[in-house]
């Protein structure tokens, strides 16, 4: 492989963070090479409008959103490749990545793989996504102001999302397939203080119910104990049964946690592995939100920018606004 066909940086992934790591190194002329997985453009693509990403003050729709950030980073010749990585091997540089049998050569590597919101797994959940089918209360409570919602699970993002919500819905009810809860008692406590929210436990959802190419009108709930099944009537249903991070490919070199986030330095996106970055919710289940992801794209491609002029002997002129590294 001829040195020439070393890249400076290839991001893998195809979300708010990746497309944003695309912007910025291509404007820097690192020519990167986004490999965007064949399903691009991530969590955005199963939801509908966003209202709280600045800049569309009208709102936009989420597929529409994600085609905005991979054309203006095309504009600056970021170069896509529409496939799945398969494997990396980061133990010497250039870093590998491989497409099948192909191989892709960079000497920094951008991690953006994202982080997917468990389902329940049920068809109906499927078809009605973006029709009253959330896995993000945050983004979009606010569609179910005077409405009744569902909210599925019994941790801490289910509590928060019930306590939310009932900000915006007149009712809320939490479906869980438990009695005990899994949340912290502070959290099950502020949302059992609040007399908007109900409590099914020892449930399971087993089919959402909707109008023909309409939205969500109920949930069908099974209790556990009688096997009863039941229709609780809803306009949304909040699916807050845990996140699980596109990390399978690279825990093996990452350093990651528990639920196997890749872990970033503090104030920064490096890796443990100098020359790999990770950014967007691959490394944060705490904000998880478009726009931090977007952030967090823009300081990787910061970051591999000075990593590489370093490497190169000319980091005092890599950044127009150079800032003090990051302490470990
Ligand atoms: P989690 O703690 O893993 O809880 C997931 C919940 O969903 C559990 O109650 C689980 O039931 C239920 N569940 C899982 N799969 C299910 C299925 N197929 N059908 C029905 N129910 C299902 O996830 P999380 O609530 O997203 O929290 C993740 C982490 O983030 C935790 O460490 C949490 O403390 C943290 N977090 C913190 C805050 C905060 O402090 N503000 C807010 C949100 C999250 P079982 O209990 O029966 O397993």
């Amino acid at each position: 492989m001829s040195e020439s066909a070393v890249r400076d940086v290839i991001i893998v992934g195809g979300g708010p963070a990746g497309y944003t790591a695309a912007l910025y190194a291509a404007r820097a002329n690192l020519r990167p090479l986004v490999i965007e997985g064949i399903q691009w453009g991530g969590q955005l693509m199963i939801t509908s409008d966003v209202e709280n990403y600045p800049g569309y003050a009208d709102g936009v729709l989420g597929p529409e959103m994600m085609q905005d950030f991979r054309r203006q980073a095309e504009r600056f010749d970021a170069e896509f490749l529409t496939d799945n990585v398969t494997r990396v091997d980061f133990s010497e540089r250039p870093f590998r990545v491989y497409v099948g049998e192909d191989e892709h050569l960079a000497r920094a590597v951008i991690v953006a793989t994202g982080a997917n919101a468990r389902q329940l797994g049920l068809e109906s959940e499927i078809s009605l996504q973006g029709r009253g089918v959330s896995y993000c209360a945050v983004c979009d409570a606010a569609f179910f102001r005077h409405k009744e919602v569902v909210v599925v699970g019994g941790g801490d993002s289910a509590m928060e999302e019930a306590t939310f919500l009932a900000k915006f819905a007149t009712k809320v009810t939490v479906v869980h397939r438990r009695a005990e809860f899994r949340a912290s008692q502070i959290m099950i406590d502020r949302a059992r203080a609040n007399d908007r929210v109900e409590w099914v436990t020892n449930a399971v959802v087993e089919k959402v119910v909707g109008e023909e190419h309409g939205n969500v009108t109920g949930v069908v709930v099974r209790d556990l104990r009688t096997d009863e099944t039941r229709t609780i009537p809803a306009d949304g249903v909040f699916v807050a049964i845990g996140h699980d991070p596109n990390t399978k490919l690279f825990v093996d070199w990452l350093d990651h946690d528990e639920a196997g986030y890749l872990v970033t330095k503090p104030g920064s996106t490096e890796t443990n592995i100098p020359g790999v970055f990770a950014a967007g919710d691959v490394q944060d289940h705490v904000y998880r939100q478009a726009v931090t992801a977007a952030g967090s794209g823009t300081m990787a491609a910061l970051d591999a920018e000075r990593f590489l002029a370093a490497e190169e002997g000319h980091e005092a002129s890599a950044l127009a606004a150079p800032r003090e590294t990051a302490e470990v």
